[in-house]
């Protein structure tokens, strides 16, 4: 029997998608076989290790991709293993003719990009790649003399500026899958999901990885949501954001097609302008990681390095990962971390903030259990945002700006919905009781919430302490 033809491998990555992906895209037009691989790389470099739901959802998401390739006639192959050993092992495995990717934006993953290109293209392997995950390429955006921007309206206006992003491209209707022999692995060998105790449940019922469920979310959004945007999205309990974070993290949507669906939508422009702009954060904190490549343990304001970040109590910090903090709006939003996996960015703030500033811990610490519950857990954002918080990052809140969470749960939750639905304990309270249990009278509060704890800190004298560390680092 002849062999099959030399096929083309595109190697996915954080693009889990068949529509909107130039480099399937380029696959197929190249007219020959295309295998599609994705590698399992657990070693920690160059990319992070995912977090415990991250993996529970790139389980499900490489399910689905599977599933949509084989419909168009192709298949995933699965390898685990050292990512740049298993690329090149599959290229010349399968006698490739060139391998087409995607690009990534850590620096470790830039230089491995580079290496393979290298010696793919020693063999005579043709490597092309495309930006696909982000509107621009970090450092693309800038000011009038050529430099970055390190604040953020002023980058989002460069962007505006620059004009409309290209348009989508359409998913591939069929796709010639390398019809030869090549070792893969079955996903569940890769060991994504949790096991004794399998605690996904919650997110299960919370969410469809993959780009179907993409989909359905935009779908949802667009028709449903974003007419109550711009009004309610620092709502917690109003469910007016996207949800779309975790989706965008694998890249099972591109930015191109959510800015192109958004800006056709039925909906007021400065309503439009605004989700724009919260989608161009991400582009910033992809351009800040850029520069900083260690953003994850590495305060951009270096001063910070001198805080005087206070002891960890243990029961302390897994009563505020457990959500038993005592101060309702924080164990409300932990709790939903906990359980489905994602948490509203308003509640993010305030949870940072009170690790970092009323427990004075320091935010790595938080950052890290972030990484290890979010199903969006992105290397850029959540680092960018906790230096944000922590006030060490770029264009960040300043570290005297202590988010008060009874102040902004009557702001943001007035009836205490939010607070009720995630720490039913309190539901039986009035909006006040939900947001201060502790001023509820004894027998009330016995009655109606008798197993709520008392708060872990007192909220004004960790506030002004966090203030004196402050002016302690600044000397
Ligand atoms: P929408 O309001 O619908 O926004 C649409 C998209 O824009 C989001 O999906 C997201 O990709 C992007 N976006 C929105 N807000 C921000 C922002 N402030 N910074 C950067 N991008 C933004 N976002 C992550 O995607 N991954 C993280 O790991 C992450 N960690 C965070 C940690 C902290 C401490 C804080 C304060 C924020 C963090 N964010 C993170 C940003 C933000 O909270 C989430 O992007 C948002 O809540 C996702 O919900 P959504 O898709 O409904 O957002």
């Amino acid at each position: 029997m002849a062999a099959p033809e030399a096929p083309v491998v595109v190697w996915l990555r954080d693009d889990l998608r068949v529509s909107d992906n130039p480099a399937l895209r380029e696959a197929v037009d190249a007219h020959r076989p295309v295998v599609v691989l994705y590698v399992l790389d657990d070693s920690g470099t160059p990319s992070r290790p995912l977090g415990a739901a991250s993996r529970w959802w790139l389980h499900h998401s490489l399910a689905a991709l599977d599933a949509s390739l084989r419909k168009r006639g192709a298949r995933l192959l699965l390898r685990h293993g050292d990512a740049e050993h298993e690329v090149l092992a599959v290229l010349r495995e399968t006698g490739a003719a060139a391998l087409m990717i995607n690009r990534r934006y850590l620096r470790g993953e830039r230089e491995q990009d580079d290496r393979v290109r290298r010696t793919a293209q020693q063999d005579g392997v043709a490597v092309t790649d495309h930006l696909a995950s982000l509107l621009h390429e970090p450092g693309d955006v800038l000011n009038g003399d050529g430099e970055r921007f390190s604040v953020f309206s002023p980058f989002n206006r460069a962007l505006l500026r620059s004009g409309p992003p290209r348009q989508p491209l359409p998913a591939p209707s069929a796709i010639d899958g390398w019809p030869g022999d090549v070792r893969g692995e079955a996903l569940d060998a890769l060991g994504l999901l949790p096991t004794a105790p399998d605690w996904s449940g919650g997110l299960a019922e919370t969410w469809l990885p993959g780009e179907k469920g993409a989909q359905r979310r935009l779908d949802e959004f667009v028709h449903d949501r974003i007419g109550r945007y711009a009004a309610e999205r620092d709502r917690p309990a109003a469910e007016a954001s996207s949800r779309l974070s975790p989706h965008l993290k694998f890249g099972e949507i591109s930015p191109y097609q959510l800015w192109h669906r958004v800006q056709a939508a039925d909906a007021p422009e400065a309503v439009k302008e605004k989700f724009l702009a919260e989608l161009a954060w991400r582009d910033f904190d992809y351009d800040l990681l850029d520069t900083h490549p260690d953003l994850d343990h590495v305060n951009v304001h270096r001063e910070f390095d001198a805080f005087p970040w206070a002891e960890v109590d243990d029961d302390v910090l897994r009563a505020w990962q457990q959500g038993r903090t005592g101060v309702p709006l924080v164990d409300a939003g932990m709790r939903q971390l906990w359980q489905t996996g994602w948490m509203h960015n308003r509640v993010r703030m305030v949870t940072a903030s009170f690790l970092i500033k009323n427990l004075r811990y320091d935010w790595r610490i938080g950052e890290q259990w972030f990484w290890d519950t979010l199903v969006d857990a992105d290397p850029a954002n959540n680092t960018a945002q906790w230096q944000w918080v922590a006030g060490s990052g770029a264009d960040a809140a300043p570290y005297f700006r202590v988010f008060n969470p009874v102040l902004q749960a009557s702001k943001f939750d007035p009836a205490g919905e939010y607070i009720a639905r995630w720490v039913p304990e309190l539901a039986g309270l009035d909006a006040k009781g939900r947001h201060e249990p502790w001023t509820i009278d004894g027998d009330l509060l016995d009655g109606g919430a008798p197993d709520y704890p008392s708060p872990v800190v007192d909220l004004k004298r960790s506030r002004q302490e966090a203030l004196d560390a402050y002016q302690r680092m600044r000397g």
